[in-house]
């Protein structure tokens, strides 16, 4: 294993020996290269440039106690990927070739992924691209499919814990009929000031409402939301969210625990009643949320008195992580061993 300092980690960037490349050219995906380049060279015209032809994943490589590294629903990614693909029309990576470029990057590169103990891991990342030189606005007719790694510190460094955000209604992340749930750059473009204004004012993340009402919870920059109470699970359902991977294994652990799982339109007003609330996406599994801040009506919906994390919420936490560092059982069949 590489001689880093694993537990200094923050979610940035450290570059790792090799990435794994595939281009698709005349109507077909070819062979997968191996490339120890961090560079891509590309030509200026490329759609991926100038008309936001780009989409990207995020998953990790988890070492786990008993010394086997396991990936967290991979199949998952490689459909959402697809969907994203048909969304602005990009040509779909196969599910095969997704899963085989993954593990070889992981493979490649173990010697970059953290240790147990230090609680980071090695964050993946497949980014599709629009590589053929175009200025009218057209899909391109070859495409780059790369994917890398590099190794992320944990979310929590102090242990789980709560914290503010704030509702922005000067910022539309995306539109109800946009591309909000699809994995795609410009989304991000889309959220960049936002997410500047929540952080100047000392929150977490900015929450979006709905675009066409301005009524109902959509997610935050680049996490889904939910709320808890009377023993139900309840997460928006909106046209502009990006489905969540760890959302939907977070509702399907609800109900193994018999709880009520609701997925339909929150407004605003109900967040009053939820005992406790959180985002959710791969980086944190789950952020519990401890207020949300609503400056234009100075309304504060407070989930966590004490700010401590409410205990549905912990218990979640600590089952869906366990289940990806293979502690307890995998009954759903979610995990994937990669490094025997
Ligand atoms: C990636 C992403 C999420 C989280 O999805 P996971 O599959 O759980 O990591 C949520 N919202 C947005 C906008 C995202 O891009």
């Amino acid at each position: 294993m590489k001689d880093l300092d694993w537990s200094n980690l923050s979610f940035g960037y450290i570059p790792t020996d090799y990435n794994v490349r595939c281009y698709y050219r005349n109507g077909k995906w070819g062979e997968i290269e191996i490339n120890s380049d961090e560079y891509l060279k590309l030509h200026m015209a490329a759609t991926c440039l100038h008309y936001g032809q780009e989409a990207f994943e995020g998953l990790k490589a988890y070492r786990c106690p008993d010394g086997k590294v396991r990936i967290f629903r991979i199949d998952e990614n490689a459909e959402r990927l697809q969907r994203t693909c048909r969304g602005i029309m990009m040509p779909e990576v196969p599910t095969q070739l997704f899963k085989e470029m993954v593990t070889k990057t992981i493979r490649l590169n173990q010697e970059y992924i953290p240790t147990y103990e230090s609680g980071a891991t090695l964050y993946i990342r497949p980014l599709l691209l629009g590589t053929s030189a175009q200025v009218g606005v057209h899909p391109a007719n070859e495409y780059l499919f790369i994917v890398f790694v590099t190794p992320v510190g944990p979310y929590f460094k102090g242990g789980f814990a709560t914290n503010p955000y704030v509702i922005v209604r000067d910022y539309d992340r995306s539109a109800p009929l946009g591309t909000g749930m699809y994995k795609v750059g410009g989304n991000y473009a889309a959220s960049l000031k936002a997410n500047a204004l929540a952080h100047e004012k000392g929150y977490a993340c900015e929450f979006y409402l709905d675009a066409k009402e301005k009524k109902y919870m959509d997610e935050c920059g680049a996490a889904n939301f939910f709320g808890i109470k009377n023993n139900t699970y309840i997460t928006p359902r909106s046209s502009s969210i990006l489905p969540s991977i760890t959302n939907k294994s977070l509702m399907q652990l609800a109900e193994d625990y018999r709880m009520k799982v609701e997925q339909r339109q929150i407004p605003e007003e109900e967040l009053e009643t939820f005992e406790e609330a959180g985002a959710c996406g791969t980086a944190a599994v789950i952020s519990p949320i401890s207020y949300i801040d609503d400056l234009d009506t100075q309304k504060r919906y407070t989930f966590s008195k004490d700010g401590n994390p409410g205990p549905i919420s912990t218990k979640l936490y600590n089952h869906l992580r366990n289940i990806q560092y293979g502690v307890e059982p995998d009954v759903h069949g979610w995990t994937t061993v990669i490094i025997e």
